[in-house]
Parts: structure tokens; C-alpha cells; sequence
């Protein structure tokens, strides 16, 4: 059995105040929670004092991105090392505001998912679809380049640090989520390619989140379906209260 992830990606959102208080109230929320995970991905600056907020609670931490080398000359980049020393546990990997904002390519987004397991990191792979690809009868094809170059190296032991969102372009921040129906699909489908591209076993255990105006009132039909193992939640993980029903969401 999977345990769902439950992860908000605050984005560039939030002050100092504002995150240490939004830790503190999703850590409450989350102990109310039980099997189910819980982490929250915050601005870099924010990374020490929301550890220290979530001291002695069970939401883990994570990062928004990273770079692929260990130091340097990277003006603006932080490492893997950098986020795993101040107690992170995830990164998030080829988010697709960092592809289309940040050009980050599926070969940047492999050695950034390369990096974070060899740094003992977790990594949050995203994964998905712009609705022109949508449109064309693409999502599936789109999906599997984006997870065998992401995943390129990655074997089947490695596979346990690896967390999947698949994240519709066309859902996130519009507003726009994909119907249960419509997010299952290709769920499903994702499922299917690591049977074909590892084993039954990966395939059964790895977490697949579903990404794009995932809310209070949606979460519910979102995480009844098979291979929906959770969210990662952007506007919605920005409130205490919206957040905190969809890490209680309703078995
Ligand atoms: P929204 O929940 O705001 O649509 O954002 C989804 C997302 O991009 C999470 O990574």
C-alpha cells in the first residue's frame, strides 16, 4: 500500500512572518492527518526558519529546485548539499514553470534528479502536458519522454527516492483542474509505463501526486481514485485552512 503524499509548492510566495506562521498552522493540520504524508516546498530563503517551525511535527521539508554541480561559480543556483544540510527531505525536479520560465530541459531536469539522490534527497519528479499537446492527442507520449529522459540512470533501487506529480499545464494556477476522470487516465497510464519500464513491483509502490488547482473541493474525488497518491498543491497550499482540509481530505 502507498502512503499519499500531501506537498504544497508555496512558489515565490510568502515573507519571513508569513512562512513560519503558515508552518506552524500546517504542522497542526498534519498531526490531526494519519496516513498520509506531508510536506511543504518553500522559497530557499525560508528553508531554516520553516525547519525550525515544523520542529517536533511530522510535515517535511523540501526545496523548489537545485543545481546539478556540488559548488562554484553558479551565481544564483543552490546545491543539493546546501538544502540537505539545513534538514531538507525533497526537491522538486522539472516543475514546469522552471521548464518554461527557466528553459530547464529534460536533459537539466536528470542530472537535477541524479543530483538529489546521490545528496540523499528525495526527488519530486514533475511530469506533464501543455493543452496545445493535450489537444493534439500528445499527454501520453508527452508523459513517457519526459519520464524516461528525467528518470535516465535512475534504476529500480533508486526508484524508492522518487516521487511522480503529474501536473497538467493546462490546470495549474487556471483555475481548470482535470476531472477525476481525465486525471486517472493518466495516472493510470504513468503506472503502466513503469510496469513497462521497470517492474510491477516499482510500478505498485511509487507515489504518483496529481498537480493543478487541486483545492478544498476537489481533493476529495481526486484522491478516490486508483492511482492518485496524493497532491502537490500550489494557490491552495498558501492558505492554512484550504491546505489543511486537503491534507485531512476524506477516505
Ligand atoms: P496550483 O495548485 O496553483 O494550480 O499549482 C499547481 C502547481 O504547480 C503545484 O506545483
Amino acid at each position: 500500500a502507498r502512503t499519499p503524499l500531501m506537498a504544497g509548492n508555496w512558489k515565490m510566495n510568502t515573507d519571513l512572518d508569513e512562512a513560519v506562521a503558515l508552518a506552524k498552522a500546517v504542522s497542526a493540520e498534519a498531526d490531526k492527518a494519519s496516513g498520509v504524508d506531508v510536506a511543504v516546498c518553500v522559497p530557499s530563503p525560508f528553508l531554516i526558519p520553516v525547519k525550525e517551525a515544523l520542529a517536533g511535527g511530522k510535515v517535511g521539508l523540501g526545496a523548489q529546485d537545485c543545481h546539478w554541480e556540488d559548488a562554484g561559480a553558479f551565481t544564483g543556483a543552490i546545491s543539493t548539499s546546501m538544502i540537505k544540510s539545513v534538514g531538507s527531505d525533497y526537491v522538486l525536479a522539472g516543475h514546469s514553470e522552471r521548464r518554461a520560465v527557466f528553459g530547464d530541459s529534460d536533459a537539466d531536469v536528470n542530472k537535477k534528479v541524479l543530483k538529489i539522490l546521490a545528496g540523499g534527497l528525495k526527488a519530486i519528479l514533475c511530469i506533464g502536458e501543455l493543452k496545445e499537446e493535450r489537444e493534439s492527442g500528445e499527454t501520453f507520449n508527452v508523459c513517457a519522454t519526459q519520464l524516461s529522459e528525467g528518470l535516465a540512470g535512475v534504476d529500480a533501487a533508486m526508484m524508492k527516492d522518487i516521487v511522480i506529480a503529474y501536473e497538467p499545464v493546462w490546470a495549474i494556477g487556471t483555475g481548470l483542474t482535470a476531472t477525476p476522470e481525465v486525471a486517472q487516465e493518466t495516472h493510470a497510464y504513468i503506472r503502466s509505463w513503469f510496469v513497462e519500464n521497470y517492474s510491477q513491483e516499482v510500478a505498485d509502490a511509487v507515489v504518483i501526486q496529481y498537480g493543478g488547482s487541486v483545492n478544498d473541493n476537489n481533493v476529495d474525488d481526486l484522491m478516490a481514485c486508483a492511482d492518485i497518491d496524493g497532491a502537490l498543491v500550489g494557490g491552495a497550499s498558501l492558505k492554512a485552512d484550504s491546505f489543511g482540509r486537503i491534507v485531512n481530505y476524506v477516505k
